[in-house]
């Protein structure tokens, strides 16, 4: 039990937030809920008076504003890490997929290199290409990283018809 709502008689109904997190100290008492609010009324009340405090519904928990970012609630807003499958970067780490088709597409719109117009592969080889990036596409489906895949396989598509 992480909320104590003091049953002492008096005007205020006081609550004390305390960290769930194991080994944590810190405590809030946020400004006392008037005596007319229940329980659990007093108790939302606490958490949003309780800035940086994150309170996960679900394992009815509380973290203290430095243990809020690590806590997996609806109050915390952070993205799930989305690490590249095969490519790293200098240090041999994955990199994040977004930042990775943001650079990829850089790359296509680069005109420091110059065009050539020999043929890199045959039809056939960019059919199979552009077939390996429709099923890229399809994993990383409503990222950025498949619909650059998809763009491509399009591009690739339109030029074997063409
Ligand atoms: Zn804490």
């Amino acid at each position: 039990m992480s909320i104590h709502v003091s049953k002492a008689m008096g005007s205020l109904r006081r609550v004390v937030l305390s960290c769930d997190v194991v080994g944590c100290p810190v405590q809030l008492e946020p400004e006392a809920a008037e005596r007319w609010r229940s329980d659990l009324d007093a108790r939302s009340w606490a958490r949003e008076h309780a800035p940086g405090w994150s309170y996960d519904p679900v394992g009815q928990t509380d973290y203290c504003p430095t243990h809020a970012q690590s806590a997996i609630g609806p109050a915390t807003d952070a993205v799930p890490p989305q690490p590249t499958a095969s490519a790293r970067d200098q240090s041999g780490n994955p990199l994040n997929r977004d930042a990775y088709a943001t650079q990829l597409r850089a790359r296509l719109t680069d005109g420091s290199r110059p065009t050539e117009d020999s043929q890199v592969l045959t039809f056939a080889e960019a059919e199979v290409v552009a077939r390996l990036l429709e099923e890229l596409a399809g994993v990383y489906r409503g990222e950025s990283l498949g619909a650059l895949a998809h763009d491509l396989a399009t591009r690739l598509d339109r030029h074997i018809v063409g």
